[in-house]
């Protein structure tokens, strides 16, 4: 079905890597407001297939915290839902099958470089969301046999053949940031599985959004430079990407990612000390536009007027001052 006629479905897909803070609330909320405010069906899941970094408790605090701001979802790792599960460590097979399927039509390669190696031979700067510098190819010509000798000694990666000519563009209309277009190759051959057995987030995000009909992904900017990625596995898949949305970031005075670094800012120690859900969301909706003052208000009363064409272009800092009064409430 036309991605125009469908049902509206969106999510909010948490990495169980540590306590929501305000940056990663501000982006939850702001996705279950789109969808609300469409009348749309909200999803919650749980990213944790990074087991190393994901731990299960955390996912648990993150649906209290998710909860205790006023933010409910209809299908989710706890409520379930037809499209379950809903926790990425529980639906390997899926992305199993999707491998296979990009398997059958030679997208993917062998790729035995190290860490090292890799950085070693970048040939671009680090992207937006960290995955590094883009790989350069190397494995990519390895024959059959060499890639067979080879993986007698050392497991290889999988990684996926981007389309090398230069004039390869892709572009998409986001529905924040605007048209976006990113050369193919500029971020190399990416990978789908690791070295370890560990399905990549590229591919685990794209089967995941497919298999839960996601029609609109709202995220913060971070992402902006794996969506040209996702866009190619939707296309090799064989299924209709949805529409996004970029947010910009929230972050420190620094200039940095909002983190622990910057004090007092996970939900869980806010509400501990007795600061009010309300006064959370006024927040951030102040630091989205959706208020002219940072005044207490509950989530389910933004919902009528808001729209996208609201959000800020531009990164949110955060200042000392409200950094020091977020700790001194604390106190
Ligand atoms: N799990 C990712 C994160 O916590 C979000 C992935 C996405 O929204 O596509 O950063």
């Amino acid at each position: 079905m036309e991605l125009q006629a469908q049902p509206i479905r969106g999510r909010f897909a948490p990495t169980p890597s540590g306590w929501i803070h305000l940056g990663n609330a501000r982006t939850a909320l702001l996705s279950w407001l789109h969808v609300r405010s469409l009348g749309g069906t909200y999803v919650l899941r749980m990213e944790d297939i990074d087991m190393t970094r994901a731990r299960s408790p955390l996912a648990q605090g993150i649906m209290e915290d998710l909860r205790w701001i006023g933010l409910e979802w209809d299908e989710g790792p706890d409520v379930g839902g037809p499209y379950g599960p809903y926790t990425q460590s529980e639906r390997l097979e899926r992305f199993q099958a999707a491998l296979d399927k990009l398997q059958g039509q030679d997208l993917l390669y062998p790729c035995f470089c190290s860490r090292a190696d890799i950085f070693a031979a970048a040939s671009a700067p680090h992207g937006l969301s960290g995955e590094g510098p883009a790989y350069s190819g190397t494995c990519r010509s390895l024959s059959p046999q060499e890639a067979m000798a080879r993986s007698q000694y050392k497991l290889p990666s999988l990684r996926f053949k981007v389309p090398q000519s230069p004039e390869t563009v892709i572009s998409f209309q986001d529905q924040v940031a605007g048209h976006v277009a990113f050369g193919a190759a500029e971020g190399g051959d990416f990978i789908i599985k690791r070295a370890d057995g560990m399905f990549s987030y590229q591919l685990a995000v794209v089967v995941d959004d497919a298999d839960m009909h996601i029609t609109d992904v709202l995220r913060g900017y971070d992402l902006l430079d794996s969506t040209p990625r996702q866009l190619l596995l939707y296309q090799a898949l064989g299924w209709e990407p949805p529409r996004f949305a970029h947010v910009p970031l929230v972050l420190g005075p620094d200039g940095r990612r909002l983190a622990k670094r910057h004090g007092a800012v996970a939900l869980r120690a806010m509400r501990r000390q007795g600061i009010t859900p309300e006064a959370v969301i006024g927040w951030l909706a102040y630091f989205s536009g959706l208020l002219d003052a940072p005044e207490p208000v509950k989530a389910v009363d933004l919902i009528q007027g808001f729209h996208l064409d609201k959000l800020p272009k531009e990164p949110v800092i955060l200042t000392e001052q409200f950094l020091r009064k977020l700790s001194a409430l604390q106190r």
